[in-house]
């Protein structure tokens, strides 16, 4: 763990290392970025789009909330959806979960944990929803399957999305993808290709 200085620090070098290994680097991404890719993705500290991707900063739009949703009704994500895809016309639209989730393990538990609990209610209508197909899975398969649906149902709500809609409807070039990540061995599985 670093403490703030450190950051401060450890950023001073990257900044360096980076000017080094291309000096142009820093002068062309601050005048415009043109990312092909919106990642939809969770807060989870230890899935973060670029790494990854193993891709640079300015090759990635990111938004990332509690459990990767995606909200009709929430304008921090329908704005970030609209400004990628209207204004940086982003080629790809990746929703990505992964297993292990928190606030997925979370919606499949009563515990209360605040304020947070009503942001997973979308989750727990999930479980009311697919209550069949995760009936008769042990608790760790249950948690896995459901992060998958969720993912699946997340990118659903993207597809259906007014921005989305017109975007394709106008012959916008644009494609969702569902993927999940693992935490185990770091690599992603396109949900939608199974
Ligand atoms: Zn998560």
């Amino acid at each position: 763990m670093c403490e703030i200085k450190q950051l401060l620090e450890k950023n001073r070098k990257w900044s360096e290392a980076t000017t080094a290994n291309n000096p142009d680097f820093f002068q062309s991404l601050a005048r415009q970025q043109s990312p092909r890719y919106l990642w939809i993705g969770c807060s989870d500290s230890r899935v973060p789009a670029n790494q990854i991707l193993d891709l640079p900063p300015g090759d990635v739009f990111v938004h990332r909330n509690v459990a990767n949703l995606v909200v009709h009704t929430d304008f921090n994500c329908l704005s970030v959806l609209q400004y990628a895809v209207d204004v940086l016309k982003v080629e790809h639209i990746i929703v990505c979960g992964h297993y292990g989730c928190g606030g997925v393990d979370a919606a499949l538990q009563n515990n209360s944990l605040g304020l947070i609990d009503n942001w997973l209610g979308h989750i727990r209508d999930l479980v009311h929803k697919y209550k069949a197909d995760l009936s008769g899975l042990s608790a760790h398969e249950k948690a896995a399957k459901l992060c998958e649906i969720n993912v699946l149902e997340q990118a659903s709500n993207v597809k259906r999305n007014s921005i989305v809609r017109e975007a394709l409807g106008r012959g916008q070039k644009l494609q969702i993808h569902s993927w999940i990540y693992s935490l185990k061995d770091g690599l992603l599985k396109d949900l939608a290709s199974q």
